[in-house]
C-alpha cells in the first residue's frame, strides 16, 4: 500500500502542506474520506461549491458551443455572473480551436501521479495561458497568497514539464466572479526562477509523505503538525488538551 503510487490534485498538496493530520484524517486513516463528507465546516462550504460546480459546468458547456438552457436551470445568478464574465473576457466570445476546457494532465514524479484540470487553457505559438474560474471575490491582498497555493504552483510546474513551452511562456489568470460586484483577474506569470523552486518544495512535499504514510501504516506514527503554523482551527481536535487560543 505505501509503495503504491499515489494520485495528488493540488488539493491534497495543499492540504498536506497546511496541516498534516488533517490530511491524516481525510485521506489515510479508514473511513476519512467520510469524515471529511461529515465535517461540519466542510458542509457549510457545500452549498456554494455546488453552485461554484454548476458555474463551472455552465462554462464548460460554452466551450462546447452547446445551448446552456438546461444547465442554467432558471438560476438567474448564475446566468448574470456567466454573462459578466463572457462580457469581462471577450476573446471568450468567439470560438477559438485553441481553446481546450476542462483539459486534464498527468505528471508522474517519484512515488507520485501529478494530477491537475485546468478550467480552460489557451495555446498559442508563443505561449500558453491557463484561465480558473472564482466564484468569490478577489480576496484582498491576495497576490502572495494566491502566488504561494499550491494551485498556482502545480498547474504551472505540470504545463511547464508536459509541454514545449518555456516557464517564461506560461501564465495562469483567476478570475473571481461574484455578483454584483465586476469580474476582476488576477494574472501570475511563471518563470525558470520559480519552476526550480517549486520543483524543490514539490520533491519535498513527497519525500515527507512517502516517510509520512510508511510510518502511519507501519507503526501507526501519526502525522505531525507544521513548525510554522500560526493559526489552528484543528489544535483543540488534535490536541484536546491545548487550551482555546485567544482570538
Ligand atoms: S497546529 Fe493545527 S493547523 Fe497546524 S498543522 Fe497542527 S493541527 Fe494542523
Amino acid at each position: 500500500m505505501v509503495t503504491s503510487p499515489l494520485r495528488l490534485s493540488q488539493g491534497h498538496l495543499q492540504l498536506l502542506a497546511q496541516c498534516p493530520p488533517q490530511f491524516q484524517r481525510r485521506y489515510l486513516e479508514p473511513g476519512g474520506a467520510l469524515l471529511a463528507l461529515t465535517d461540519p465546516e466542510f458542509s457549510a462550504r457545500s452549498p456554494n461549491r455546488d453552485w461554484g460546480q454548476k458555474f463551472h459546468q455552465v462554462m464548460q458547456q460554452w466551450e462546447l458551443g452547446l445551448p446552456l438552457d438546461r444547465v442554467l436551470d432558471r438560476d438567474l445568478q448564475l446566468e448574470q455572473s456567466v454573462r459578466a464574465l463572457l462580457q469581462a473576457v471577450p476573446a471568450l466570445q468567439r470560438p477559438d480551436p485553441r481553446r481546450r476546457a476542462e483539459h486534464r494532465r498527468l505528471l508522474s514524479l517519484d512515488s507520485a501521479l501529478l494530477t491537475v484540470v485546468y478550467d480552460l487553457l489557451i495555446c498559442s505559438e508563443t505561449g500558453a495561458e491557463i484561465l480558473d474560474w472564482k466564484t468569490y471575490p478577489l480576496p484582498q491582498n491576495a497576490a502572495k497568497n494566491i502566488l504561494n497555493h499550491w494551485q498556482t504552483k502545480l498547474y504551472l510546474y505540470v504545463l511547464a514539464e508536459t509541454s514545449a513551452y518555456r516557464p517564461e511562456d506560461l501564465s495562469l489568470t483567476y478570475w473571481f466572479v461574484k455578483l454584483p460586484r465586476r469580474p476582476q483577474s488576477l494574472t501570475l506569470r511563471y518563470s525558470a526562477a520559480l519552476h526550480r523552486e517549486v520543483r524543490e518544495e514539490l520533491e519535498q512535499l513527497l519525500e515527507e509523505l512517502q516517510t509520512w504514510r510508511r510510518d502511519w501504516y507501519e507503526k501507526q506514527i501519526p502525522l505531525p503538525c507544521r513548525p510554522d503554523c500560526e493559526t489552528c482551527p484543528y489544535r483543540r481536535r488534535f490536541f484536546p488538551s491545548t487550551p482555546p487560543s485567544a482570538d
